[in-house]
């Protein structure tokens, strides 16, 4: 083929050439690995059964599975139990492949590429980086098998946190750590959303609000004595789920982070109230922080509402309003805030809220308490961490998800954004 091509243009074209060899290559380790995985290796006449029994050796049989260097079929012993009839293959298990049809290292690929793009953008990866044809849906089940098994994972240590088995974390103290939590919708198929009001009244939910928690720590700051984030420091959790769930997740992840020993504890968020009830129940004697930016918004939308057709008011409204909120004086903002007239009933239950957003939140607003500690006073680790871990996946335009497709998905991305995949994949399978 080679020489046909070179004899037709007079040209040699290497891409056409190397991708050949690649795939002849591939071909030949295929055979090779049929040949290797079909040898007899001390096969026993017997092997234990689930139901207690003994199943006895039957006969050899064939598998297909697809692996790095393409579809291999090999022979492997099959036994059958004279009890209950089950039939088995242990070597199966021992390869890791019962009861699939890829390889663990096609597997992997196809966990990786479907958690960093589209299952149809992953299948075009793996043709063109690996060679290996796949559908854009085994992208999906692969990736959505692994993912849910990342979960069962983690709810494997999320059950031993809550019976208080939590291994004691010996490493050195942390100076300062971290916990944010916020919430962001991810699209849904119509199914998931059923009986549940949108954020339009009167019109159905599109999405379903996924709930995302970060952990990171800090040591030092700079020479203005402004916070700095340990680099690398950043673990994430996320899923669809109660604040209930989302709670003992986030806990076991702060617990994992060196909780029990860092030397200061800080919780922000925006004044959502699941947050600060997770907070009081899971992290209490945390400093409590809402996030600066979030309280700024809430000055800005409300003086639009109240004072939209006088600029020049308004504008000098805003200002003394936000000097209060950055100096921390949540009882002189709220003065100013009772002291507008509203002219219309909506207007005056809009301001009544907003106070009570700021006496409610008054403690957490303390910014240069705060800021003298040197801590961060705004959310935006778990605001970048929205848009890196959920929003880059999951809310691309035309995309819509199940509950459980998303939340492996999720339970994937979180995984290796947090620098854990390589310590599952190791231990995967051990913690069944
Ligand atoms: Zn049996």
């Amino acid at each position: 083929m080679i020489f046909a091509g070179v004899r037709k243009t007079g040209q040699v074209d290497l891409e056409a050439i190397e991708m050949l060899v690649r795939g002849s290559l591939h071909r030949a380790g295929a055979e090779i690995l049929s040949r290797l995985l079909s040898q007899p290796c001390g096969e026993t006449s017997q092997t234990p059964c689930a139901c207690g029994q003994a199943a006895q050796y039957h006969d050899t049989r064939p598998k297909q599975l697809l692996t790095v260097l393409g579809p291999v079929e090999f022979q492997r012993g099959y036994y059958v139990c004279p009890t209950c009839r089950q039939g088995q293959s242990p070597r199966d298990r021992e390869l890791d492949v019962e009861g699939v049809s890829c390889s663990p290292g096609v597997r992997r690929m196809m966990a990786v590429v479907g958690s960093d793009s589209s299952f149809q953008q992953g299948r075009q990866q793996l043709e063109l980086l690996a060679g290996i044809e796949v559908t854009a849906k085994a992208v999906e089940r692969q990736a959505e098998a692994v993912g849910g098994d990342v979960e069962a994972y983690q709810q494997s240590e999320i059950q031993r946190a809550k019976q208080l088995e939590l291994p004691e974390v010996c490493a050195s103290a942390v100076p300062i750590l971290y916990i944010e939590m916020d919430g962001t919708g991810v699209p849904v198929v119509q199914a998931e959303t059923e009986g549940r009001a949108g954020k339009v009244e009167g019109q159905p939910a599109h999405t379903r609000e996924v709930k995302l928690g970060c952990v990171f720590t800090q040591t030092s700051t700079d020479q203005h004595g402004r916070p700095v984030r340990d680099e690398a420091s950043t673990s994430y959790v996320a899923a669809i789920e109660t604040a209930a769930a989302f709670g003992l997740r986030l806990y076991t992840e702060a617990w994992r982070r060196g909780w029990s020993r860092a030397q200061k504890k800080v919780v922000i968020g925006d004044g959502a109230i699941w947050i600060w009830n997770l907070a009081e129940q899971h992290f209490p004697g945390a400093i409590q922080i809402v996030d600066l930016y979030h309280a700024r918004q809430h000055l800005w939308e409300l003086s639009a509402k109240l004072l939209a057709d006088d600029h020049k008011l308004r504008k000098r409204w805003i200002a003394r309003c936000l000097d209060r909120l950055d100096r921390g004086n949540i009882e002189g903002l709220v003065k100013i805030l009772r002291d507008v007239p509203p002219v219309t009933e909506e207007l005056a239950k809009t301001v009544t809220n907003e106070v009570e957003y700021f006496e409610r939140n008054a403690d957490r607003m303390r910014y240069p308490a705060f800021r003298a500690q040197g801590l961060f006073v705004g959310s935006g680790v778990v605001e970048a961490g929205c848009k890196i871990v959920i929003a880059t996946r999951l809310k691309s335009s035309g995309m819509f998800w199940t509950v459980r497709g998303a939340n492996a998905i999720i339970a994937l991305r979180c995984c290796r954004l947090s620098g854990r995949f390589e310590d599952y994949w190791a231990d995967r399978g051990r913690a069944a």
